[in-house]
């Protein structure tokens, strides 16, 4: 019997991890990519000598990778270095940064000073999110969906036990725990991964600290992230999957029951038995299918995760006692926190992250010299339109990151390049310029995420941090064997109905 063919829109992680899950299953794979090379928002920037990756730069959950390659029958080809320290905490109010060790005893010395009780509170605390994580891994998070019923069944099948911390929120099951303000600000920087803060997310999520500090801890990639994206192309070409890319879809043909075809930007017709989107799951649906509860109107009234606003630094020199992962908060936690999603101008104070991969990786810079990442998560575009004023604000965050690490970066700087949330928005069509896509609240998971499979189309699933289970790199992942499960189960039907 001949093959049959999957075509794939988007090569983000999405994208690539379900074309070589269904070509090792025997699919002939074929995939558009609107940018110039493979990785979506995984992908790597080179200027002057220096090499960045582009956005990820850790992910937790590593073992996901490994079930990646397992299902298509390879050994797993990256080589993992598990964070240690997990990653350093400034704040302006303290020279030195506070250090996050994945050892209890070690974070417990590091804590002595403001929280003596930290290992007993840290025991406590880090028990009841274990129990959430577990509890809802498989009966929630790692399933599919096809109704609001199935996902009502699923959440009555998880330990009532777990209820109160649906309605605490995280900062207040923070404070249950621990006396130091500056232990639960460390603990709550999780919350923005989801696209909110603790004062409004609920303690449910607290399983990411649980994730973070005792389960897998944080990984990065030998040879840099990009790596993730330059092994996974390999494999694919071995598999004859053929990519396209400056190719964007903007139209598609159909029957009423089944996609027939997608159009890209020069008019040309694409084909095939399934269609896999890896775009924006929501935005998808709106922009290109025309639905209306997807339209823009809609879609500006959900939640969003924060844009990026990054910057990319090759610096001359070698920054001592810098780690691989960093965050530089200031001394107005709740203010920053409750204002960062609707500010329509930039903070005079902004919040940021910086990541150092020539630390791992020196070849990633030239001799002597360091590459920065500096991550400033802002507003996304419906608040904040105009990015006339980027190079200021990249400014005023190298200036102030210089002052804390003292090191002056301003003089030593070799090569910089921006990238504001309507540069992320253009690349990668990322909607409005969400950097993670929509958010985690609890009436946008699970079965009330955009589907991965189509309501109407019954050939069309989708992929990728805006369907289920959610944003993330090993969450993509888990996404594609989602969606592999779906389309290997309309063959079976589909065999079955030829018996
Ligand atoms: C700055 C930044 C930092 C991050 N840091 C981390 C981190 O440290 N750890 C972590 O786990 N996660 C991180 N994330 C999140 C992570 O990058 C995403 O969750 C993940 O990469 C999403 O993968 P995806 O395949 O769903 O989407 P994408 O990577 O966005 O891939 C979708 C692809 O589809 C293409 N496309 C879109 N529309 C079309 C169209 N119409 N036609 C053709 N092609 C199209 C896009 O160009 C893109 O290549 C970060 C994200 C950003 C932006």
């Amino acid at each position: 019997m001949m093959a049959k063919k999957v075509l794939i829109v988007g090569a983000g992680l999405g994208g690539l991890s379900t074309a070589l899950r269904l070509a090792s299953k025997g699919f002939e794979v074929e995939i558009l990519e609107k940018y110039h090379q493979a990785g979506g928002r995984l992908n790597q920037i080179k200027q002057d000598g220096f090499t960045f990756d582009m956005g990820p730069s850790f992910f937790s959950m590593s073992y996901e990778f490994d079930e990646l390659f397992r299902y298509c029958g390879v050994d797993n080809p990256l080589r993992f270095n598990e964070l240690d320290p997990l990653y350093s905490v400034y704040f302006s109010n303290r020279k030195e940064p506070y250090l996050i060790h994945k050892n209890l005893d070690r974070l417990a010395e590091e804590f002595a000073k403001i929280e003596p009780e930290f290992r007993k509170n840290v025991e406590n605390y880090l028990g009841q999110a274990r129990g959430v994580f577990h509890d809802t891994e498989y009966r929630i998070v790692k399933r599919n969906y096809d109704s609001i019923k199935d996902y009502a069944r699923a959440l009555a099948s998880v330990p009532l036990k777990h209820a109160p911390l649906l309605l605490r929120t995280m900062w207040t099951e923070l404070s249950r725990h621990f006396e130091s303000d500056d232990v639960k600000i460390i603990f709550s920087l999780v919350a923005f991964f989801l696209g909110a803060t603790p004062f409004n997310t609920p303690a449910v999520y607290s399983l990411l600290n649980y994730t973070e500090l005792e389960h897998d801890g944080y990984w990065n990639v030998q040879g840099g992230m990009y790596k993730i994206t330059e092994e996974m192309l390999k494999l694919l070409e071995a598999h004859k999957v053929k990519i396209h890319y400056n190719t964007e879809v903007k139209n598609v043909l159909s029957d009423g029951k089944e996609i027939s075809g997608f159009l890209d930007q020069n008019g040309e017709i694409w084909k095939a038995d399934y269609y896999v989107v890896n775009a924006d799951a929501a935005s998808f649906r709106g922009q290109i299918l025309n639905r209306p509860k997807y339209k823009d109107e809609k879609l500006d009234k959900l939640h969003w995760t924060l844009a990026p606003f990054t910057i990319y630094l090759g610096v001359k020199g070698k920054i001592k006692d810098f780690y691989h992962h960093n965050y530089f908060l200031g001394d107005n936690f709740k203010e920053y926190a409750d204002l960062i999603f609707s500010m329509s101008e930039v903070p005079e104070k902004p919040y940021y992250y910086v990541n150092v991969s020539s630390h791992q990786n020196p070849e990633s810079a030239p001799p002597d010299c360091e590459n920065l990442f500096i991550l400033c998560p802002v507003p996304d575009l419906r608040v904040k339109a105009d990015w006339s004023d980027r190079e200021s604000l990249a400014d005023s965050i190298i200036e102030d990151l210089g002052k804390r690490i003292g090191y002056d970066l301003k003089k030593n700087t070799l090569t910089r390049k921006i990238l504001d949330p309507i540069d992320w928005r253009d690349k990668f069509n990322l909607y409005k310029g969400s950097g993670l896509g929509l958010a985690h609240d609890l009436d946008q998971v699970g079965g009330m995420r955009p589907r991965n499979k189509d309501e109407e189309f019954d050939n069309l699933f989708y992929v990728g941090a805006s369907t289920v289970p959610g944003t993330g790199l090993p969450i993509v992942v888990i996404s594609s064997r989602l969606v592999a499960a779906r389309i290997l189960e309309e063959e079976r039907n589909a065999l079955l109905a030829l018996k």
